[in-house]
């Protein structure tokens, strides 16, 4: 059975049908790709996933429980997970400090860190700094990091949560191939090791085709497909989205189309 069911979910801004009837299902362990050009609607869904935004309509099925309309709270306690687009790492504090406090937060217990630090969750928070690499740098401060590692903090943080659903909007932002490439597989293990699900977008289609197990593709608000790699590269309806149709598919192409589009 799908862990998420989003049925005819929609969301309009004074007239721009943002999200339209979009409906889509994820399993556990399943590493999803939105994608779609600029203004296809990918961050007014995840908005609504996470709670940032009330849906005009549909469901948002998390285990049976419409969750659609819920307080991001809410959301995130029945176990939906985000990481941010900007770096929501609390600079000063060091890298096993951040992640301390936010199994803190999980427990519920936020309030006794300003009387006890230290000693709380170490052990936890240290199991999961190892798990995506940054245990050797646990004692640093965040503010001091490459942009990739603060990228697993934030990772590691949103795992400190349990999540199953994991929602990850353009996680790999701002990073270099090499940095992205390094996130996305990370993820592809923490998915297949934990079984969690993550729903992601990503500009360049390389990594899509690379690591996501299945992907769907909003334009204007509409999902107009939806599948595996190979059925989605010779998609006549995104291939029109991304180039009009006529034109031979490349995955290099589909990247600098998307990167343009995004400029
Ligand atoms: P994507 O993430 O795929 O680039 P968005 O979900 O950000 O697309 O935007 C989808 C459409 O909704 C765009 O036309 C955008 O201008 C519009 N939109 C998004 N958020 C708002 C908002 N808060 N107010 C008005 N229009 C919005
Ligand atoms: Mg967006």
């Amino acid at each position: 059975m799908a862990l998420l069911k989003v049925n005819n979910l929609s969301k309009h801004f004074s007239g721009v049908k943002a999200v339209d009837n979009v409906s889509f299902e994820l399993a556990a362990g399943e590493l999803l790709a939105l994608i779609g050009p600029n203004g296809a609607g990918k961050s007014t869904c995840f908005n609504m996933l996470n709670g940032q935004l009330r849906p005009d309509g549909g469901t948002i099925l998390l285990e049976g429980q419409d969750i659609a309309g819920m307080a991001p709270r809410e959301i995130w306690r029945l176990g939906v997970g985000r990481t941010f687009q900007v770096a929501a790492t609390f600079g000063s504090m060091t890298v096993l400090e951040n992640v301390q406090m936010a199994l803190l937060s999980h427990a519920g217990k936020l309030r006794s860190i300003l009387s006890r630090t230290g000693a709380h969750y170490r052990e936890q928070a240290m199991h999961l700094l190892d798990q995506v690499g940054m245990g050797a740098q646990a004692d640093r401060p965040c503010s001091v990091l490459a942009y990739g590692d603060v990228k697993r903090v934030e990772l590691c943080i949103a795992l400190a949560n349990k999540p199953k659903l994991l929602l990850m909007d353009e996680p790999a932002a701002g990073m270099g191939p090499r940095e992205r490439d390094d996130l996305m597989a990370l993820t592809k293990r923490l998915v297949v090791e934990q079984n969690i699900a993550v729903l992601f977008t990503e500009h360049s289609m390389d990594v899509v085709f690379a690591y996501a197990d299945r992907m769907i593709v909003l334009a204007r608000g509409n999902l107009i497909a939806e599948g595996d790699g190979g059925s989605i590269r010779n998609n006549e309806k995104v291939r029109e989205v991304y180039f009009g149709s006529g034109k031979t598919f490349s995955i290099k192409d589909t990247a600098n189309s998307i990167r343009s589009n995004a400029a």
